[in-house]
């Protein structure tokens, strides 16, 4: 059975990256047979300065109907005024395929990529699960007296019963198929009544249903002081589009940076988006610098996510015996190019496959 899968390298170093991913996807998939069929779409800011073409309706349907993955660079680009071009890009990508949940590891590949350790092993090893559709991210609200002294700016928090027992159901599904126990719903609810009421609803209710997981909570505040302390103890946590937001940041800090990071946007047995965390990096465009790896292990996720887990596994191996000898970008402390640690992952690839 053939799997199609759309390349969307987009701006920036997402069109040095991309292409370096998508070759991995080429390799792996004659070397076991996998029927991958990858076709590139030059979405960006050059395609809409040239002809004002986001992205089509009748190619987002044909994504939706024909295609199991998309790999995304990165959108983002100076000369378009604040990248209008990659808000819509995104969005009708991430609304119109109702992609509601964000799927973030938070991995130390490394001690030394850690400003935690020194003091002792630090095990972090977890993943995130944000909610991707709701919450203040929806831009209801408004500003009201504006310009007078008595102005008063309100950003709506929505969150929907269905939204939020969805998103929740992803992280325990996603615990239950991978042998792990616990998993934590983390909330502002004594703050955040109305909202946090309902994930705690929610959340009680949902354990009827998992009795085999442990489902457990924290409040945000202490969860992320907590993940600085004790990070070994999060190895699944759910929650909301704008804790989310600010906890993986906190991971990709405490894990090596936004060259490790990689990301899945999932709508559970529907198409899903993969792409690293980081943006179109305009200051080192055509470096070299720009470091590969987040990419790889969106690779790997997106493999996952087709049911091919063997293969997934073998670019992470692939990508920690990059590690383990340092052929690295300079970020995260090497001196080689993109393209040396790219060759470099292949080669591993192409030897353990
Ligand atoms: P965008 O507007 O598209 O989000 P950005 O300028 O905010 O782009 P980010 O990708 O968010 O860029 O990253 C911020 C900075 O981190 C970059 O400017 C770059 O210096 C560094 N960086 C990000 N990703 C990488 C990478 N893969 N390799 C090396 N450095 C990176
Ligand atoms: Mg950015």
């Amino acid at each position: 059975m053939m799997s199609k899968i759309a390349v969307i390298p987009g701006d920036g170093i997402g069109k040095e990256v991309a292409p370096e991913g998508a070759k991995l996807l080429e390799q792996l998939s004659s070397a076991r047979g996998l029927g991958l069929e990858l076709e590139f779409f030059d979405y960006g800011a050059d395609r809409y300065l040239k002809d004002g073409t986001t992205l089509p309706p009748e190619q987002l349907e044909a994504f939706r109907r024909d295609y199991r993955a998309i790999l995304f660079g990165a959108v983002g680009d100076p000369r378009v005024p604040d990248s209008r071009h990659a808000r819509e890009i995104l969005l009708a990508l991430r609304f119109q395929l109702d992609l509601y949940v964000n799927l973030r590891p938070v991995r130390l590949l490394a001690d030394r990529f850690s400003p935690l350790v020194g003091k002792g092993r630090k095990e972090i090893d977890g993943v995130f699960f944000r909610e991707n559709t709701e919450g203040v991210y929806v831009d209801v609200g408004g500003n009201f007296k504006q310009g007078t002294a008595d102005e008063i700016a309100i950003t709506e928090d929505v969150n929907s019963r269905k939204g939020v027992e969805r998103i929740c159901r992803a992280a325990l599904d996603w615990a239950r198929k991978h042998g792990e126990k616990t998993v934590w719903m983390s909330d502002k609810s004594n703050a955040m009544r109305h909202a946090g009421g309902l994930w705690q609803r929610v959340w009680k209710e949902l354990a009827r249903d998992y009795p085999d997981l442990e489902l457990r909570h924290m409040y945000v505040d202490v969860l992320a002081m907590q993940m600085v302390l004790r990070p070994e103890l999060f190895r699944v946590v759910v929650t909301n589009n704008l804790f989310g937001d600010i906890l993986t940041d906190l991971g990709a800090g405490i894990s090596g940076g936004l060259g490790f990071s990689a990301s899945a946007n999932l709508n559970p047995g529907k198409i899903g988006l993969f792409e690293p965390v980081h943006g179109s990096a305009p200051d080192i465009v055509g470096t070299g610098k720009a470091n590969p790896i987040a990419t790889f292990l969106t690779c790997a996720l997106l493999l996952e996510h087709l049911g091919h887990d063997a293969e997934a596994r073998i670019v992470e191996k692939a990508v920690d015996l990059a590690v383990a000898e340092n052929v690295l970008t300079p970020d995260v402390g090497g001196s080689r190019t993109t393209s040396e640690v790219s060759e470099f992952v292949r080669a591993q690839v192409a030897r353990l496959a």
